[in-house]
């Protein structure tokens, strides 16, 4: 599809910072873009309807499924997640880059249907450090955790699949570091 090359994918485990790197890129890059995708899990902490997610129940979601709303949906941690078509395609239409920060299938499916797109994946520093940083998030039950943890575990090991691998180690590095890896490109 024409203009894909404007599509990034940021994937990496939950507590490897990704949301922060990218709310860096962007401060930095403010013409930058960003996805907002739809979910059947409930808000956290602070999270905003249509600033963070747009959060939906699951008969809505399905609707949304339904009537193709959704370029890419998955189920991941007993909720739905999905990434809105109209917001997507409007933008790299218009030359304008849009980053989607979502998990592995997500990211493997948008690949799939956009082949020039860039897919990245942040790695936590260490498994130590991203447990400390899930635990120190508060906002997780320990359960939730836990589950978090092991699906990491399945994540990482798909890092080599995707185009380019950063290492969360500084913010402020990582998303500079993103910002060469997607302007080198184009
Ligand atoms: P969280 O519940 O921590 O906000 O998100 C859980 C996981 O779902 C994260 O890895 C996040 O990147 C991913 N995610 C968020 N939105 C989407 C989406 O639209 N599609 C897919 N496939 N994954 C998503």
């Amino acid at each position: 599809m024409k203009n894909d090359k404007y599509l990034i994918v940021v994937s990496g485990p939950a507590g490897t910072g990704k949301d922060t790197v990218v709310s860096r890129l962007r401060q930095k890059h403010p013409e930058i873009g960003i996805s907002i995708s739809a979910t059947t899990r409930a808000p956290r902490g602070t999270e905003q309807e249509g600033v963070d997610y747009f959060y939906l129940s699951n008969p809505q979601f399905e609707e949304w499924i339904r009537d193709d709303k959704l370029v890419e949906y998955t189920n991941y941690c007993g909720n739905y997640y999905g990434t809105p078509r109209a917001q997507i395609e409007e933008r790299i239409s218009k030359g304008i880059y849009v980053v989607l920060v979502i998990e592995v299938e997500g990211a493997a499916n948008i690949k799939r249907q956009y082949p020039d797109s860039t897919t990245i994946f942040i790695c936590p520093p260490s498994m130590e450090e991203l447990e400390n940083r899930l635990r120190g998030r508060g906002t997780d039950t320990p359960e939730s955790i836990q589950k978090r943890l092991s699906r990491a575990k399945e994540e990482i090991k798909l890092a080599p699949t995707y185009d380019e691998q950063v290492v969360n180690d500084d913010v402020d590095r990582c998303a500079d570091e993103i910002y060469a890896l997607i302007t080198a490109k184009n």
